[in-house]
């Protein structure tokens, strides 16, 4: 069995993923750094060192998450964190203008994969000595966004998913949490941005902390939660959103003096 702590991490290529991958390399973990750009997942792997590998794995693919996970217990024998991450965004659309297929893609990637992922890993970690999953909600799972049903429900169904996963399987030494990230300068919200459907002006005035979060900012909160230090958190879905989900005044949220 390998002797340090072994993570995966979905959608580990690139924004939270990546920042994340390198939190846990950098606190000892050995890191499998699972995407679907294989090429890009490897090249970062190996940035981080050989005790770490990456993966291809589209994580809505129920071969391609065992095949996966199998690979990491092959290679290490342990499994000890998890971090469901790899997502898409979803094109702001008016509601009468939503097409089913779209929706649904949007459903595929969040809520199979964060399923699939979870269940494959804990089958291995149910077998050993527990461990720690942190799924990667957003606050369009904890307020409505107009214009982004399938997002909102989805990253809600992963906020749900989390609760009903920590209740099952406390008894078995694993806890289950999430966050819930405000917006994170990642290559997601650029192109929303380029793409016309945020104005970054206006979200950071509607963020208490005046900002856009920045990818470690996330990945912290996420290594924080697989850590003995939150031995007793099980369940819960943590803001980490500079205040967004606390502001419910009319106007502006960030206020400089
Ligand atoms: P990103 O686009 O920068 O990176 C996402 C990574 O996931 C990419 O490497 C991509 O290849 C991978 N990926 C996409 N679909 C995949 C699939 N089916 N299987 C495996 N890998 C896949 O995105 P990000 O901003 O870092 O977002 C990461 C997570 O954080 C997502 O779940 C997103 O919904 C969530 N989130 C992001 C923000 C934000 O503001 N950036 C806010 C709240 C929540």
């Amino acid at each position: 069995m390998h002797d340090h702590p072994v993570a995966f991490i979905t959608g580990a290529a690139d924004g939270i993923g990546w920042a994340t991958a390198q939190a846990f390399a950098a606190a000892d973990y050995a890191v499998v750094l699972s995407d679907l750009d294989e090429a890009r997942a490897t090249e970062r792997a190996g940035a981080l060192g050989a005790a770490h590998f990456g993966v291809r794995c589209d994580v809505s693919i129920e071969a391609e998450v065992r095949a996966a996970l199998a690979r990491t217990s092959e290679r290490y024998g342990r499994l000890d964190a998890v971090v469901n991450n790899a997502g898409i965004g979803s094109p702001h659309v008016p509601t009468l203008e939503q097409e089913l297929g779209g929706f649904q893609n949007v459903l595929r990637v969040h809520l199979d994969g964060t399923f699939l992922v979870s269940r494959e890993a804990a089958r291995l970690m149910l077998a050993g000595s527990g461990g720690a999953i942190v799924n990667v909600s957003s606050i369009a799972g904890l307020g409505g966004l107009p214009r982004r049903n399938a997002y909102g429900a989805a990253k809600a169904g992963i906020a749900s998913m989390t609760r009903s996963m920590a209740c099952e399987w406390a008894g078995g030494g694993i806890r289950v949490n999430a966050v819930a990230p405000g917006y994170v300068g990642t290559a997601l919200v650029k192109r929303l941005q380029s793409g016309g459907s945020i104005d970054t002006r206006r979200l950071e005035s509607r963020i208490p902390l005046g900002r856009l979060g920045l990818p470690d900012e996330i990945a912290q909160v996420i290594l924080f939660l697989c850590s003995t230090a939150a031995s007793y958190v099980t369940g819960s879905i943590i803001p980490v959103d500079g205040g967004w989900t606390a502001f419910g005044d009319a106007g502006q949220a960030h206020t400089p003096d």
